[in-house]
């Protein structure tokens, strides 16, 4: 029998890459996907006739005890989220909404239809720690959540915590830091980045707009971290892990390493700052320490920095070449 893995926020990058991974292994898979008046299917393309999608929301209960009901998982990857922290400030209520008690409506949703011993995984994030309180972050680091969703993160991690407590649900937390792709959204500093670079290398722009290039992130590579994912869910009992690769740099940093990947030198011809991208609370340096996922799960980050940003220039490059539609 294939064991049935159910992802909400199908089209987003981790469920994409989290997807393909389950494909390898054989799982049948559902994802939740919420209407949208224009295609928004182009990070699954490829698996698109080996996955089943069914329409819901986070937002809405009945659609989530009809998936649930329907599809009897025995894995569930709770990955839909608003997930752009800058976002979170023009729409507050609505982040809280998705992120946090979303995550009540998924846990009841199969408290109440699912099976007794379905598996949950929750997208929890290094956001939480915010205005850090130690460094580097593990498990045992207190949050200071530095943005609404930040907030909403911290509330769904304890949702997901006082549902494993309360109900004797198999729910594990992953604490991941950043992790980028080729798939990352274009409004992520990341991809940013290595799209306008792949631009300029091309000689179709001129230059980037960036706003606060001083933070640091601990940047990992999206689909090593989807495997982690996985491996929690086959766990005796339980937990939650950091995920991180336990190096940060910095936005300039990125930019520069970017940069050199087309061999162009004087990058800060090429980078205008502009106050539109700055955020009203900024988390300055974000540092995770990934020990407890390495020794439990035998986990560990494998991409370096630059393998990393490489990777994303070279594909944004390939991508204008062919003249595919970027997304
Ligand atoms: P992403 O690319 O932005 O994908 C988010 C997904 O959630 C999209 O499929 C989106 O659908 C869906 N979604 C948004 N609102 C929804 C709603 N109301 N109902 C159902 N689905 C909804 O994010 P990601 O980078 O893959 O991240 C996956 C998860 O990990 C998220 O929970 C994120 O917060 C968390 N996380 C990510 C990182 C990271 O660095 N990537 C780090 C820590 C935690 P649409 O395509 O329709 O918008
Ligand atoms: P986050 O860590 O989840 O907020 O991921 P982002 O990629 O959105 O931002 C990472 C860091 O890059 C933050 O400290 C931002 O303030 C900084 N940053 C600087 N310029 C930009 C920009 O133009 N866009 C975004 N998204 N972030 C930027």
């Amino acid at each position: 029998m294939k064991r049935i893995a159910f992802i909400s926020g199908i089209t987003g990058q981790d469920s994409s890459h989290l997807a393909e991974f389950l494909l390898e292994k054989n799982y049948k898979i559902y994802g939740l996907i919420r209407r949208s008046s224009t295609d928004n299917t182009w990070r699954i393309k490829n698996i698109l006739d080996r996955i089943e999608l069914i329409t819901g929301d986070l937002t809405d209960q009945a659609s989530l005890d009809k998936a649930i009901k329907l599809t009897q998982p025995d894995e569930v990857y709770n990955l839909g989220a608003m997930s752009f922290v800058k976002v979170s400030w023009d729409n507050p209520e609505y982040t809280f909404n998705v992120n946090a008690i979303g995550v009540i409506r998924l846990l009841e949703a199969i408290k109440n239809f699912g099976k007794q011993d379905t598996r949950i995984f929750q997208a929890s994030s290094s956001e939480m720690f915010g205005k850090v309180q130690e460094t580097p972050q593990n498990e045992f680091t207190k949050f200071y959540p530095r943005s609404i969703y930040g907030v909403s993160k911290c509330a769904g991690h304890w949702i997901a915590i006082n549902y494993r407590e309360s109900y004797n649900m198999f729910i594990c937390c992953g604490i991941s830091f950043n992790h980028e792709s080729y798939r990352r959204g274009l409004e992520f500093v990341s991809r940013k980045i290595s799209y306008g670079v792949a631009k300029i290398y091309l000689k179709m722009a001129d230059y980037i707009e960036l706003g606060n290039l001083e933070a640091k992130r601990d940047f990992g590579y999206a689909p090593e971290f989807v495997e982690a994912f996985w491996r929690m869910l086959q766990l005796d009992k339980p937990d939650d892990f950091v995920l991180a690769t336990g190096e940060n740099h910095s936005i300039r940093e990125f930019v520069k390493t970017a940069f050199e990947c087309v061999e162009i030198h004087n990058w800060q011809d090429y980078i205008k700052q502009n106050p539109k991208y700055m955020r009203p609370a900024e988390i300055d340096y974000l540092l995770g320490d990934s020990r407890k996922a390495q020794k439990i799960l035998g986990w560990k980050s494998k991409t370096s920095f630059q393998e990393l940003i490489y990777l994303m220039v070279n594909s944004d490059i390939e991508r204008l070449k062919r003249g595919d539609k970027i997304e």
